[in-house]
Order: C-alpha cells, then structure tokens, then sequence
C-alpha cells in the first residue's frame, strides 16, 4: 500500500530518519543495529533497555558524553596551547543543557569545567568536582541574569573561576558581597573577587530568533555599543573588592558558521585594547561561549568538529590580537548542546495510530507516543525539528513508507515531538520509536504538565546501564502537595 504525501511537501522517503550507520553525527557513537535488527545503544539492545527501565526514557551513551568532552578540552589546550604567543584555552560544559552529578563529573573527568547558571547546576557541580577529588572550583562558573547577592557570595566564596556579572546592578552586589566575606573571615582583608563582564556585542548567530540572545534589545548584557559594558568595567577596576579577570560574549545557539564567532570575537578583543589603553588594565582572559550547532534530522549539514571549532578561534584570536598589537588572552568557550545533544536518544513506545486523510488521496499518520511535550519542549518552544526511526525491529523496505507526524498526550494541539518524518507503513502500536539528538535541552527543560512523570536518564556503557536520573512518579508528584 502506497501513501500520498500531503499537497507541497516533499516526496515520500526525503524525510525517513537516517540509520546511524549513514549519519553517525547524529547518533550516539556506539549506535548501531544488530543482527536482528534491533538499535543498540552502549551495548544493549532497545528491549534490553526497556527490560530495566520504564518508558519513555532518556537514553545517554556514557563513552559518547566523555568523548566529546575529551574532544571539546583537548580541541581548546592544543589549538592555544602557551606558545608561540598563545595564552591557553578551556571548554567549559554549560550545564544547563543537561546536568546531574554524574554527567558533570564525567565532563570534569574528561578535562572540560562547568559553567552553571543556577544554585541547583551549582550545587550539583560542586558536588561532582568533590566526586573528582577536585579543590580547585576555578574549573567551575556562574552566569545568568538577575543574580542576587547571596548567589554571587556562593560563586566568590567558593572562588569559581567565572562569575560572569551581568548588570551594574550585579556589580554592586559583587562588591557588597567582597566587603562581607572579608568581614566574617572567609576572604582575607585584602583579598579580591575576580569577576567577568557579560557583553553583548550586537552580533548574533542561530536558527531561530527566540534564542538568538545577542540581540542589543534583550535582558542578557551590557551593551558595548551603547557603553554600558565600559561603565560597568571602570567600576570594577575602580573598585578595591573586584579583580576584572575577563570579558565574555555568547552569540546565540545552534550555530554551523563560525562567523558571528568571528565578529563577536573582533568586537570583544577591541573593547579589551580600548580599556587597556585607557585604563592599563589588560584582561587576561576572554570568554567566547557556546551555541556550537549539531544534527536532529538528516537534513541538518554535519557540524564543524571541536577542532574545527577551536582552529578557527584561535586563528581569529590571533589575528585580531596582532592587528590590534595586544598579546593573546587565555581564551574559553562554553559548548553546552554540542556535548551533550547527540550523546542521548528518547525511546518512546508507539500508543495509538490515527490516519488523518487531507483530500485527493493524500494523509497523514499521527503517531501518539507515550511522552510528548514535558520531556522535549523545544519543537513547541522553537519550532525545532528532529527525526525518529523505528528501533524495536529492522523496517521491511517492501513495506513502503507514509508520511507522519509524532505527537504527545499532553493537552495541546502544539504538542508536537516530530513534526515530519516518514515512517514505515506497518508501524504499529507497540513499536518502540527512537529520537536521537535529545541530551540538550530536553530533560533538562521537562515539565511535569499534566501531572506526567519526567521521564529518567539511563546511562548505557559495554553492555551495562544504570540511572543517572531515575524516572520520577507519582509519590514524587503528591510528596510536593502542601
Ligand atoms: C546557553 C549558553 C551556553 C551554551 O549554549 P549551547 O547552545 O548549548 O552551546 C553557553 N554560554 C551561555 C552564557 C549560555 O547562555
């Protein structure tokens, strides 16, 4: 049996999900399809998988997830490695894409810090650094907008290496907190908070504009073109409690071309000369961000590897530097999605089939699953795309194919989880359907709408599996009632 596709879309097959053996980009490293033809992920087939866990589950590829942080840290110390004129280079993991003990300590273990935006991503980072046996929360940053005091006394007290301030407000804040550490004993008397100065530097880069966040009219920054980004430096070199260690810029997310980088990085690397010659105070370090894109579908172009990445920086860096006669600063970026999106895969087991027929023998198959927008908020948020390819069996490619799309159980006609994919045409209820690309921004932005359950985070590595998170339920949902 032949479907028709809807009027305007492209032909049937241009939108099947690739096998990870034809875009292993898009998949977790040890995917793969066994004998009988079952995906296995880190060792364990999907009926394996979901022997020990309910579904639907996050499914993260341990070897994965430490490859690409491996990759991202080697990738920044080779590319600025001190010499010939180079000052250094580190990535930060930006937890907010996924965080839980394990994956940061896995992230610190494989060489990269973490960068937090929370005192939840902080607590659980510093816990990890303590997993590691490491003293030195250097490795460790804060960010976000609307800091409170007591956040930024943590961040100081702890001595991250980032605090990244974001207003004039926070500059006070920062100083206030300095002159209360040094009065209850915690810092010494002279001792300084090093702090960075988030910029926005009028460039921006990504897909979608609602996370494009270097606009110069939204809430991340201060504004280099309309100086409030100086203002707020010359009251940190002014200040005695602050030490300005850096500048930092993030350009946006989900970006293939490393060109914004480019200007973001020219617009930085000149208001660092420009304070140096006013002020004599050089920062020693400028941070680059994340926003580095990846793969959900296979009509997404493969991304530049870390080492592209980072070749490419440091390139620009150098440039820039020797244009502008400065010497290189120690240099950092904060790849979240790129370490951890491809390392997870969603399994979903197939819960109804509904054809919905669109006039001269077109349809289309809705396929309800047993999850939907609380554990992947990004296509209703974003209109972000992503693929599913039948995992539980080997697709017969006799069977032919028909056009679907995957919806949640949630409450709203926008409760989308693939927007178009083709599907075999046998697909049945029970078929366990595997989204690949869904480590970032996806359990880490679940909901518990409709009173569901978030779903768990499996790891899988050689054949074994255990929680990082374990799926929460409903005792977990009624122990909040008051
Ligand atoms: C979100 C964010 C990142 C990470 O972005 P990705 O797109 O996941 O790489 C890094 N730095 C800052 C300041 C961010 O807000």
């Amino acid at each position: 049996m032949t479907y028709q596709v809807p009027a305007g879309e492209p032909p049937l097959g241009a939108l099947a999900c690739p096998e990870p053996e034809d875009r292993p980009d898009l998949w977790p490293t040890t995917a793969r399809r066994t004998p009988d033809g079952e995906l296995a992920l880190g060792g364990l087939t999907v009926s394996e998988i979901l022997t020990d866990a309910p579904s639907p589950v996050f499914v993260l590829d341990e070897a994965d997830l430490r490859g690409r942080a491996a990759s991202w840290a080697a990738a920044m110390h080779e590319e600025f490695w001190p010499s010939y004129g180079m000052a250094g280079g580190e990535a930060f993991y930006a937890g907010k894409a996924f965080l839980a003990t394990k994956v940061a300590q896995w992230a610190l273990e494989e060489g990269m810090g973490i960068d937090t935006a929370s005192r939840g991503e902080l607590t659980v980072s510093l816990a990890a650094l303590q997993e590691v046996g490491g003293e030195d929360a250097t490795r460790l940053g804060l960010h976000g907008n609307g800091k409170t005091q007591a956040e930024i006394a943590v961040a100081l007290g702890h001595h991250l290496g980032h605090l990244v301030l974001d207003s004039l407000e926070e500059v006070e804040l920062a100083a206030r907190a300095v002159r209360d550490l040094r009065a209850n004993g915690v810092f010494g008397p002279e001792e300084t908070g090093r702090v960075m100065v988030r910029l926005t530097t009028g460039v921006h880069a990504g897909g979608h504009e609602f996370i494009a966040t270097a606009h110069e009219d939204q809430k991340f920054g201060l504004s280099v073109h309309a100086g409030t980004a100086r203002q707020a430096i010359d009251v940190i070199i002014a200040a005695p409690e602050l030490e300005l260690h850096g500048l930092h810029s993030h350009i946006g997310s989900q970006i293939m071309d490393l060109a914004g980088f480019r200007e973001a990085a020219r617009v930085v690397l000149t208001l660092r000369h420009e304070v140096a010659a006013d002020t004599g105070h050089l920062c020693p370090e400028v941070d680059l961000g994340g926003g580095y894109g990846i793969a959900y579908t296979g009509a997404d172009p493969v991304p530049p590897s870390p080492a592209e990445v980072a070749r490419t920086l440091a390139e620009t860096v150098r440039e820039l530097c020797t244009e502008l006669g400065d010497p290189v600063p120690h240099v950092s970026v904060e790849p979240g999605r790129s370490v951890a999106g491809p390392t997870t895969v969603t399994l979903y087991t197939v819960t109804g089939l509904k054809r919905v027929e669109l006039g001269e023998g077109t349809s289309r198959l809705y396929v309800s699953i047993d999850g939907g927008m609380s554990d992947n908020i990004r296509p209703a948020l974003y209109e972000a795309a992503y693929t599913a390819l039948v995992a539980n069996r080997r697709p017969d490619p006799s069977v032919g194919l028909t056009r679907a799309r995957v919806v949640g159980k949630h409450c709203e006609s926008g409760d989308v989880v693939v927007r178009d994919v083709d599907l075999p045409a046998d697909l049945s209820v029970g078929d366990v359907l595997a989204v690949p690309a869904t480590g970032a921004y996806g359990r880490s932005m679940a909901s518990s709408y409709n009173l569901f359950t978030r779903p768990g985070v499996r790891w899988v590595r050689e054949g074994e599996s255990g929680w990082i998170l374990r799926p929460e339920t409903i005792d977990d949902l009624l122990r909040l009632e008051g």
